[in-house]
């Protein structure tokens, strides 16, 4: 039989590390909330009886945000047969107030102290033996980072779980799968020493007000249909859910009752009214509400168990990471940091280091050894020469284009993989919070733009973060503004052809996605539709640390991979269904590409364009395949600028690339490219996230619009400083701009009613 554990823990806790060294899965770390927004499964390395839950980070049961539902939900209707808790051990007050609600559910909990590491070399002393006495439950002390203990906590796991299921066949409860009953005295039994085993009944003492109040809600329920055959044994340990539930009850928490059943019924409504009239009564005497009563009960009793337990070394020392953070978190100097480490991200990535592996990937790889081989082999199989043209023109020159930009993406993959997991990112977040709520934007809109960097799809989906509804579309409307892996090789053409040698080119194509989402950002946030107060934000900074190799080269090669997969496929298509169209005429017939059905279609396309200054059929093309994917862009760049050069002297297409852009133009192109709708896997994620066709179009209507505006602006205008005399479209450039700045400085927001506005709450900086 199956045993399903439960992972569970606060985010940044290092869950998900744990999980890929149980599993051997390669799940994404992340120094932020909503990596892990759905679970994920996997088996225990050599034992695959054993299934492994890995749930989204959460501080607390109850429901507020996705996460929390999802894990309570799980938690409560599904009930794994053991949980490992993996709690912070640098950071035990805050983590405790989880384990305290997770020992409430009765299903046998193993903690895993984990960054033990981290705890050891700040030399504070935590007493596990008295902690687990305290708690009532085993303690393991683990480094995940390392894989140290996650092995024996998982081992621990599986044993009460198993202990719990032997009970469960002399029990009188009914067997099935989820329901083990863990009485206390033999469910736990092995770590803690001889004296009674406290599992079970070690639950968080609170006043005696409240703990009157608990029991008379518990004799409430207790009766009510289906709380009746949960206490009755359906799940396990039933006295532990009543007490549970009658905690959430206590707090007001609407979708318990729901939960439970309770409701939905005339008798379950009725005994509603009862408990709100005991609640009230403790509040009036107590005089607080009910939740901050609970919540601080919660951290009355673990500040009891902490102080019996962690001895700090020196409570006000300041440990190497608080050092590092008053610099790089300092109000003037983290943005100039910021913008420093960025600018030499992609200047490591785009402008020296990767260039140098895709100097040769291009000119040597594709530029010859492939291509002449080929053609040799097809020389001597003698093969037509429409098919040369198709493997040669086409695919080598389309897909070759783009697998060229491998090495730049492997070296920006290293760089991003590195800075998330040192927890560097997670200092960008709070950092750009501190921007974000100055126009009452949510930090947590910026979350998914952090995780967006590789690709836009998860981004999207770590939107679902968000509560607020009107936050979260305006997050998965520009989330993608941001380059993903797949954009780099459009900003690593652009900045390599046309601006050789030079250094801001392809920084500032980052720079450009983060002044669109801010601008977007406040000009949405103004109309009514986005209006509404900003969520709020709590995230904890890990301490920084070295990450290791492994971990670093497996985000690199996943990343990796999955884009040779891309070219293999989408963009190979791609590239063959773009030589087809540009092979042919509409009669069929071989011709010159300039005279082809796609120089037909593609011209005109391109006068939508010819105001930004890149009118060209081709880039008009380019642009359109690019909706597909965005590696297409340049892979059709490779087809339509290669052709006919790849025979004779290699699939080098720059010198035509360079002839047919004026920098000014490849700029605006870039510009528009960048930030227009994204591919159709990224499109795909914001109907999933918006639900509605509308909302959808709406978004890929305003990625579209706003690139436009932009590109139009960045050329036009440079157009005009560059001595291009005034047009008409230096006027509506002129119109735009003003129209920007009106809506940004000067535009009154809408007023949301009082009673609602309130600005987000400080995201919370906890060392
Ligand atoms: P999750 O949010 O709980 O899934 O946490 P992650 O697994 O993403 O880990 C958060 C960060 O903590 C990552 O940067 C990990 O590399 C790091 N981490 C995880 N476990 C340990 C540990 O035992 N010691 C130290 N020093 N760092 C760890």
């Amino acid at each position: 039989m199956a045993i399903t554990i439960a992972l569970a823990g606060n985010p940044n806790s290092g869950k998900t590390t744990m999980f890929n060294d149980l599993t051997g899965s390669s799940q994404h770390t992340g120094n932020w909330p909503g990596v892990t927004v759905e679970k994920k499964e996997g088996r225990l390395k050599g034992h695959r009886e054993v299934v492994l839950q890995d749930l989204p980070g959460i501080y607390s049961l109850s429901p507020y945000s996705p996460e929390e539902i999802v894990s309570r939900s799980y938690l409560v209707n599904d009930r794994p047969d053991a949980i490992i808790n993996i709690v912070d051990a640098s950071n035990v007050e805050r983590n405790l107030y989880l384990t305290t609600q997770l020992l409430e559910l009765g299903i046998p909990v193993v903690v895993a102290l984990n960054m033990i590491d981290v705890v050891r070399k700040t030399g504070d002393e935590i007493d596990v033996k008295k902690l687990e006495q305290a708690l009532g439950c085993e303690i393991v002390e683990t480094c995940a980072l390392r894989g140290e203990g996650s092995v024996q906590a998982a081992e621990r796991a599986v044993a009460l779980a198993k202990n719990a299921a032997v009970t469960l066949t002399k029990n009188t409860f009914a067997p099935s799968k989820n329901t083990i009953t863990n009485t206390a005295g033999n469910a736990h039994t092995s770590s803690l020493s001889k004296e009674a085993p406290r599992f079970l009944n070690r639950r968080t003492a609170f006043s005696n007000e409240v703990e009157a109040a608990l029991d008379s809600i518990g004799s409430l329920v207790r009766e009510l249909g289906a709380v009746k055959d949960k206490v009755a044994g359906k799940i396990n340990n039933g006295e532990a859910y009543l007490r549970w539930l009658s905690i959430k009850l206590f707090e007001r928490d609407a979708e318990a009752a729901k939960d439970a059943g309770i409701a939905d019924t005339a008798e379950g409504k009725r005994v509603l009214a009862e408990i709100e009239k005991i609640t009230t009564a403790v509040e009036d005497k107590l005089d607080d509400d009910s939740e901050s009563i609970i919540t601080d009960g919660r951290y009355n009793y673990i500040s009891d168990i902490v102080k019996q337990t962690v001895k700090r070394k020196n409570a006000f020392a300041l440990t190497l990471s608080d050092r590092i953070d008053r610099v790089v978190t300092n109000r003037i100097l983290a943005l100039p940091i910021f913008a420093g480490v960025m600018f030499l991200v992609y200047f490591i990535a785009v402008s020296t280091v990767g260039a140098w592996g895709t100097d040769w990937v291009n000119d040597v790889l594709f530029g010859s050894l492939v291509p002449d081989g080929v053609a040799n082999g097809l020389a001597a199989l003698g093969t037509a020469g429409w098919l040369n043209g198709l493997i040669l023109d086409g695919i080598i020159a389309g897909v070759g284009a783009v697998i060229g930009f491998l090495p730049q993406m492997l070296v920006l993959f290293v760089l991003l993989a590195f800075l998330e997991d040192c927890g560097y990112m997670a200092r960008i977040a709070f950092i750009l919070d501190r921007i974000f709520r100055r126009f009452g934007l949510s930090g947590k809109s910026f979350i998914p733009i952090l995780v967006g960097t590789g690709c836009g799809v998860p981004g999207i989906m770590a939107s679902r973060t968000i509560e607020s509804d009107n936050d979260r579309r305006m997050t998965v409307m520009t989330t993608t503004f941001i380059p993903c892996g797949a954009k780099l090789p459009i900003i690593a053409l652009i900045a390599g052809a046309l601006f050789p040698g030079s250094m801001w080119v392809a920084p500032s194509a980052y720079f450009l996605g983060i002044f669109a989402i801010l601008v977007s950002g406040i000009m949405l946030k103004k109309l009514k539709r986005f209006s509404g107060r900003a969520t709020p934000f709590v995230m904890e900074l890990p301490a920084y640390h070295l990450p290791t190799p492994g971990g670093v080269l497996r985000t690199m090669l996943e990343r990796g991979l999955a884009f040779v997969k891309r070219a293999g496929t989408i963009v190979l298509a791609a590239t063959v269904l773009v030589w087809f169209l540009s092979s042919f005429d509409t009669s069929m017939q071989m011709v010159d590409t300039t005279d082809s059905i796609l120089a037909i279609i593609g011209d005109k396309i391109a006068v939508i364009f010819s105001p930004l200054g890149w009118g060209d059929w081709r880039a008009a093309v380019a642009t359109i395949t690019g909706l597909i994917a965005k590696e297409n862009v340049v892979g059709t760049f490779g087809v339509l600028y290669g052709f006919a050069e790849v025979a004779e002297d290699g699939a080098e297409y720059w010198p035509q690339l360079i002839a047919a852009f004026t920098p000014l133009a490849a700029y605006a192109f870039l510009a528009f490219n960048l930030l227009c709708a994204p591919c159709f896997a990224a499109i795909g994620a914001i109907h999933r996230e918006m639900m509605d066709v509308r909302w959808t179009l709406f978004a890929v209507a305003y990625q579209c619009g706003f690139a436009y505006v932009i590109s139009l602006i960045i050329f036009q205008m440079g157009r005009l400083f560059g001595g291009g005399g005034f047009t008409v479209g230096s006027a509506v450039a002129i119109v735009f701009i003003l129209t920007l700045v009106w809506m940004i400085g000067f535009k009154k927001p809408y007023a949301v009613p009082a009673g609602e506005r309130l600005s987000g709450a400080p995201a919370s900086e906890v060392a």
